[in-house]
């Protein structure tokens, strides 16, 4: 008997809202993106093993991932 499991990370566009970039220094359209490692079984997605937001910038791709006081930062 044999099991088949894999690791599948999805991504959410969660919004998108205009900031400083901190890479390209440029104002421009910052995409805030929710990513999910799951742990899936016969290709069907279990367990969330990992959530990570991160922060996309639309002018140059700079990435940048978002800490708890990031998050809280976003809301005001
Ligand atoms: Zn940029």
């Amino acid at each position: 008997m044999f099991f088949l499991f894999g690791l599948t990370t999805r991504e959410h566009l969660q919004f998108t809202r205009s900031a400083t970039c901190r890479y390209c220094g440029r104002h421009a359209p910052q995409q805030v993106v929710q990513r999910r490692t799951k742990l899936s079984v016969f290709f069907i997605p279990l367990i969330t093993l990992k959530k990570t937001r991160v922060q996309i910038c639309t002018n140059c791709g700079g990435t940048s991932r978002l800490s708890g006081s990031g998050e809280r930062a976003l809301a005001h």
